[in-house]
């Protein structure tokens, strides 16, 4: 079972691994998976799949505990203005009543 992409050069689907790099025998070209991968910007999605960008509004789909203190992000909440970053938490927010804090991309729908 193989998930190869197809060749870049010439669209063949026959490209096969060669140790760390991929290689297609119909137009001898070689390329590494990983370079084309990184290149890519991550993709960042909502509870719903929907890609999510910077300064995007989302509304909260659970009861968050915020870290260290007894505030609680509700259901609902509209967090506006977001920054997306790598991590556990992907979300950079302000929230309302709260402050600057981090959400994570399974726990918000775009609005
Ligand atoms: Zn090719």
């Amino acid at each position: 079972m193989s998930n190869l992409p197809n060749c870049p050069q010439c669209d063949s689907e026959y490209t096969y691994e060669m140790g760390e790099i991929l290689a297609c025998p119909e137009c001898a070209h070689e390329w590494s998976e990983q370079d084309s991968n990184r290149n890519d910007e991550k993709v960042f999605k909502d509870a719903n799949g929907t890609i999510l960008q910077d300064g995007d509004t989302v509304t909260v789909i659970k009861d968050l505990k915020v870290k260290g203190s007894s505030l609680v992000v509700k259901v609902g909440t509209k967090v506006k203005n977001i920054r997306l970053k790598d991590g556990d938490h992907d979300i950079d927010c302000k929230i309302d009543g709260i402050g600057q804090m981090s959400l994570k991309t399974q726990f918000v729908k775009k609005v």
